[in-house]
């Protein structure tokens, strides 16, 4: 028997998006329990950002500029990657909502492309990269709890996220001999720079419907990447936990 305790150190980390938001705190939760963490994401301004407030993790630290949704950046991307790796976290995702009816090509295109897209070309990319001898493999996917019910105003994000639970329910297949575990977390609503920039009574809506009557914590969603992500989460595969507070019960 084993209580759990975040324990990484020896374990390497790339977080896709993870300079802002839910990625920055996967981030952090990583670094504070040992791991070596590769943040990659789209802006060095936020990768400058990132690096300052995470000063203290300096040695454990790795970050690059890299546009998911463009495999030759992907490539080069991986190819700086100073460490094999042990963790993948595909969270990095945009949105461009509108009603199907006013959705336009482009919105579809944008967000297909670095939300399912995106994933396919990381994924696809790093597999090599990965310590060939660790029989604790792990991938976790950031879909959305929007994946499963669908959401107004957003058929380009719900079909990406989608596509990602069918991703990971692949992978989960295919890759299990070879020591991976393939699973999907879906958030609910989460307070982040997103979320905060809405109406104090949109978030107040949206907390509402929730039946433990808060928004969740970028927190919320790093504490479940990190079980998923390790040794004793072995048996888990293929699935996707929804981390929403019960919103769709
Ligand atoms: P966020 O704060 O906007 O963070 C997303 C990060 O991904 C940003 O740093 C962004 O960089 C980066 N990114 C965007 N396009 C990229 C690209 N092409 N290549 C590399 N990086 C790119 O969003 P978040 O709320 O933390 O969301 C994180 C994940 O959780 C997303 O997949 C989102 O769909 C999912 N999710 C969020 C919620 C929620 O309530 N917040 C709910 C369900 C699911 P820039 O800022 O420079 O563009």
């Amino acid at each position: 028997m084993q209580n759990i305790k975040f324990d990484f150190q020896n374990k390497s980390v790339v977080v896709t998006g993870g300079a802002s938001g839910i990625g920055f705190r996967i981030s952090s939760l990583f670094l504070a329990a040992g791991a070596k963490v590769s943040i990659w994401d789209y802006s060095e301004d936020a990768l400058n950002k990132a690096k300052t407030e995470l000063g203290q993790f300096a040695s454990q630290l790795h970050t690059v500029a890299v546009d998911v949704s463009n495999r030759a950046s992907v490539t080069q991307a991986a190819a700086s990657l100073p460490w094999a790796v042990d963790v993948l976290v595909n969270n990095a995702g945009i949105t461009r909502d509108k009603s199907f009816a006013k959705m336009t090509p482009e919105d579809w295109d944008a967000v297909i492309s670095v939300n399912l897209t995106g994933l396919f070309n990381v994924t696809k990319t790093l597999l090599e990269k990965f310590n060939p001898s660790s029989p604790n493999k792990r991938i976790i996917n950031i879909s959305s709890v929007v994946a499963l019910y669908g959401n107004f105003g957003q058929t380009n994000y719900v079909a990406a996220k989608a596509g990602v639970i069918g991703m990971t329910k692949t992978w989960g297949r295919e890759l299990g001999r070879k020591g991976f575990t393939v699973n999907a977390i879906a958030p609910g609503f989460i307070r982040t720079p997103m979320t905060e920039a809405m109406p104090k009574e949109v978030l107040e809506q949206m907390a509402a419907k929730v039946p433990l009557a808060r928004l969740g914590e970028t927190e919320d969603i790093a504490n479940a990447v990190m079980f998923l992500s390790t040794d004793q989460a072995s048996y888990v595969n293929s699935t996707v936990l929804s981390v929403d507070g019960g919103l769709v019960v």
